[in-house]
């Protein structure tokens, strides 16, 4: 450890996810001093972000505003690509549509209409960025972009928190790992340090600012099962085991405004046989499975439970998951015949990905151990409800089934031809929604509104911008705008700090 005990930070930031780094980053560009804090070791740093796919949504006029960050594109590959606009208006509207309305509307309007520009802001500290295909088909030979996620880190999770931990290191900050952030000192109303427990020791150490980056309560099992339901004690958790709600309770305890939805949080549907908690050897989100939408989804009972083809897997899978909970066993099984098999994503390639081949449906249902007679009286009912229409995975195309419950509204074709495919899966939580309040410039809010003195916050400890879905791509994105203001306005308070005390 390098510090001297003792020492005070202007500013220390909790956490070393992707919102943490952001902010500070954000906050030592401002002039002030930082130090950052991580529960874990070194090397299981990073949090959540580490172990995501690294997609990033953002707002872009065009195509061609793609440019300055896609820079690993030649001319020509560039032309080849298909990529719809995102407007601001576009991005608002997604977050609106999967949250029914309930986002926050400050909060959403920040998170779009700062999204561009802090995706450049990433790009200059040195963050790279690289096509999506995961969100793409051919077309004719040209790759059309479809869902407005285009982008992803480089390297996914890995290359971002790599990229920001080297520009932490380039600024000289330090970060301080196996500690863990128990509470907030608070000092005539303001925040004046957090107390941290080092190798079983408590410890204070002074700052006059500090921002919590750290994380949800998606890891603490009986923190789930009081907020989100008994059966969320079954969930996977599929990234950081350090996530178990401290900052939550730290703030709270602080006086911070309970915020957001605090009994919903998004999940995916996972490989069953994933790991119980995120492995550090295994990241870069390999163990989700995505493409449903061109498949069918069927209990142990046999039978389909959702419409798989409700819309693009960006508004859906973070739902699903939740519905894959509630189904006998906590499993259901992805199927695909071989029309579709080609078109899955990259994820159902990999040696982790646990597959059933068959060649006939009914030795598909024996090899997966459903109830035999009502998978095949439920791939019998969806084949006779399947309508005509144009096929076509890269636009929502309406091709769907007549009179089943529930439908598949898109992406409909007939399971008919072999060979056939399971995929066992459960559900992985990601993170939770509920969080405290913060206003659009990262400040924590106590109950009547007003910011609490010294005391920021961001990423998934932000409530209130989503409600029981999340348009994919939403968190990183959510993390780096409200990282990167929390950094900043830290860094802004901490300057004025002694000027206010000495008023
Ligand atoms: C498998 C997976 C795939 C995902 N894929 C995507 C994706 O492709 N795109 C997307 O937008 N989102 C994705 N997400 C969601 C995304 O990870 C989060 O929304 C985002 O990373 C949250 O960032 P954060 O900085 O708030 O939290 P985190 O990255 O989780 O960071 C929290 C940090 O706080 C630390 N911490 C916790 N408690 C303490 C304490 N008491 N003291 C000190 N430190 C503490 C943790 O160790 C960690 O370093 C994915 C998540 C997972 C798990």
């Amino acid at each position: 450890m390098n510090r001297k005990d003792n020492q005070k930070f202007d500013v220390v930031v909790v956490g070393t996810g992707n919102a943490a780094l952001c902010s500070a980053i954000a906050a030592k560009e401002n002039g002030v001093n930082v130090l950052v804090l991580e529960r874990g070791p070194k090397e299981k740093r990073g949090g959540n972000s580490f172990f995501t796919d690294g997609a990033i949504r953002f707002a872009y006029q065009d195509k061609h505003a793609l440019k300055s960050i896609l820079t690993q594109l030649t001319p020509g590959e560039f032309e080849k690509i298909s990529i719809p606009e995102y407007q601001e208006t576009d991005f608002l509207q997604d977050i609106i549509a999967v949250t029914e309305g309930k986002s926050d509307p400050e909060l959403s309007k920040q998170l779009v209409e700062k999204s561009y520009e802090t995706i450049e802001w990433m790009k200059q500290q040195g963050v790279g960025f690289e096509l999506n295909e995961n969100q793409s088909f051919d077309n004719n030979g040209v790759r059309q972009f479809w869902g407005g996620l285009p982008v992803k880190t480089y390297r996914k999770g890995i290359g971002l928190v790599e990229a920001l931990f080297q520009k932490l290191e380039m600024l000289e900050v330090e970060i301080q790992y196996d500690s863990r952030a128990l509470q907030l000192e608070i000092e005539n109303n303001k925040v004046s340090g957090i107390i941290i427990e080092e190798n079983g020791l408590r410890k204070k150490i002074p700052a006059k600012a500090v921002v919590l980056a750290c994380g949800g309560f998606e890891a603490n099992k009986e923190k789930r099962m009081k907020y989100l339901g008994e059966e969320w004690g079954a969930a996977i958790v599929r990234g950081s085991e350090f996530n178990t709600g401290d900052g939550l309770d730290m703030a709270i305890e602080a006086g911070a405004q309970p915020y957001g939805d605090w009994s919903s949080c998004h999940a995916h549907t996972t490989d069953f046989q994933a790991p119980k908690v995120g492995d550090y050897k295994k990241p870069g989100d390999i163990y989700k499975k995505s493409s449903y939408p061109l498949g069918l989804i069927v209990n142990a009972n046999g039978e389909r439970f959702v419409d798989e083809g409700a819309d693009f897997r960006n508004y859906t899978y973070a739902k699903y998951g939740k519905e894959t909970l509630r189904q006998p066993k906590q499993k259901a099984f992805q199927v695909f015949d071989n029309q579709v098999r080609p078109l899955l994503r990259t994820e159902y390639n990999l040696e982790e990905a646990t597959c059933l081949k068959a060649d006939s449906i009914e030795e598909l249902a024996e090899k997966i151990g459903v109830d035999k007679n009502k998978f095949l009286e439920t791939i019998r009912d969806y084949n006779d409800a399947v309508q005509d229409g144009d096929y076509n995975p890269a636009i929502k195309d309406g091709k769907g089934t007549k009179g089943i419950t529930p439908p598949k509204s898109n992406w409909a074709l007939s399971f008919q031809q072999a060979p056939f495919y399971a995929y066992p899966v459960t559900c992985g939580i990601t993170f939770t929604f509920g969080g405290i309040q913060a206003n659009k410039h990262s400040k924590v809010l106590d109950e009547n509104q007003n910011p609490i003195p010294g005391l920021f916050a961001a990423g998934e400890m932000i409530g209130g911008l989503f409600y029981g879905n999340y348009p994919g791509g939403s968190g990183l994105m959510s993390g780096a705008v409200f990282g990167k203001l929390a950094g900043e306005s830290a860094a802004s308070y901490a300057e004025q700090f002694d000027e206010v005390i000495s008023k």
